[in-house]
This record gives C-alpha cells, structure tokens and sequence, in this order.
C-alpha cells in the first residue's frame, strides 16, 4: 500500500502544479487494519460512507489522531451519530439535515466541517442538491454556529467522455469561486475519484476523494 500512496501522492502534486490539494482516503468497506496502515505512512484524512461502519473503525482505531470525512449519503435519522463521529460532512444537501447537524454537534467539539454536495448534471442520482436549492442551504449553514461552511462537493456522472467530465468539473469550480467571493470560511472544493482526480485537480479541486486507486478493490457490503 505504500507504493500505492506514494505514486497517487506525486500524481497530486503533479497535478497540483504548486497548489495544495489534499488527499482524503476513502476507505469505506477497507478493514480497520488497512487504515491503520495508511495512517502509519503518514495519511490522516479517511472518508466513509456509513456511520455505521465508520463508527466501528473508529473504536478499533482510537488512540490515532485522525480526521474522518462522511462521503456517503446522509439520512436525517443518522444526523445525530454522524455529528458526533466525523470531523466533516460532504454530502449535505438537504435543509432539513442543517437544523438535525447543527443541534447535535458536541458543544466541546469545533464547529463541524460542511460540505454542501451539488448534483451537478447527474440526472440519474438522487444525491446532491439542486443548483436552485443552494443559495438556501448557504444561509442556512453560514447561520448555525456549530457548523462551519468550507465549501462544495460533487460526484459527477462518470461520463466516458472526458470533455463532459471536464465540463462538469469547470461548472462546479464556478460555483465555488462565486460561493468563496462571499463567504470567508469557504476554502474546499472536494472533486475527483481514483478514476479522474488528476482531470479534476486541473479543473480547480482543492481536495481529491481516492479509493480503490489506494487500497485496491473494496469487499461488498457486509450488512
Ligand atoms: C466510493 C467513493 C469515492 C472513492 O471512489 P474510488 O473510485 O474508489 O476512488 C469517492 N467519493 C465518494 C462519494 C464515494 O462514495
């Protein structure tokens, strides 16, 4: 696995060409052990999909400082744990989730990290918001002081065609320089998988999601 970081860590930033863009290692359905792993190589950020899931690796883990990410969809009866557990959400995208987030989040803990997640021409998820509906989730999030506003989100539809990949990527980088003009906190723009993060990173991504590119193929779902 250590070769794995290394070659997609100088694939960064050789993408990055001098910016900073950060990796966040998503190792939903990767044993705890791997984690581990990583985390000893030097990599800090894990994203996840499940509270469930990350719950459990988080107590096999405790002891390591480390910065857990939700990646996955977020259910409203979920809010309460996952405010609880992770040091960020990414897949806020719903009004309803601000209020349930904001409420939970541990008084003795920093404000939570928000993402909020934009479907972005994927017509076939039902996962991000419109781009009519964020205007009211930055105010209502910019307005709750136990969350903190970092920026947007995105999985575009995986268009084999890179030129519409790299549309998708161009409107979403749009959307955030407007959204950074106006609000201080806002800093990251999370974009690209194993699959497209170096296009991604030419497009403005201020923060990769990567995998199956770093831990190779993922076990299916244990429920
Ligand atoms: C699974 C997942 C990833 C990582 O996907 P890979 O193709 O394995 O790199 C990134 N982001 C989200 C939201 C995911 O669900």
């Amino acid at each position: 696995m250590s070769r794995q970081l290394a070659r997609i860590r100088a694939d960064i930033e050789h993408a990055a060409g001098g910016r900073k863009v950060e990796l966040v290692a998503v190792s939903k359905l990767q044993s705890a052990a791997a984690v581990r792993q990583l985390a000893e190589l030097g990599q800090r950020a894990f994203g996840e999909n499940y509270v469930q899931e990350a719950a459990a690796k988080q107590v096999a883990l405790a002891g390591l400082a480390l910065e857990w990410h939700l990646i996955g969809p977020l259910q409203s009866n979920k809010c309460r744990e996952a405010a609880q557990l992770f040091d960020w959400v990414q897949s806020l995208d719903r009004l309803k989730l601000v209020a349930l987030l904001a409420k939970a989040r541990p008084a003795d803990r920093p404000a939570l990290n928000v993402l909020i997640q934009v479907n972005i021409g994927d017509e076939a998820s039902k996962s991000g918001c419109k781009l009519a509906e964020l205007p009211a989730l930055v105010d209502a999030i910019s307005a709750a002081a136990s969350l903190r506003l970092r920026g947007l989100m995105a999985i575009p539809a995986p268009w084999p065609d890179q030129d519409r990949r790299r549309a998708d990527f161009r409107r979403m980088r749009q959307l955030f320089e407007d959204l950074r003009q106006q609000h201080d906190s806002v800093d990251t723009l999370s974009m690209g998988m194993s699959e497209d993060f170096e296009l991604a990173i030419a497009e403005g991504a201020s923060m990769v999601r990567v995998g199956s590119a770093l831990f190779g193929a993922r076990q299916t779902r244990q429920v």
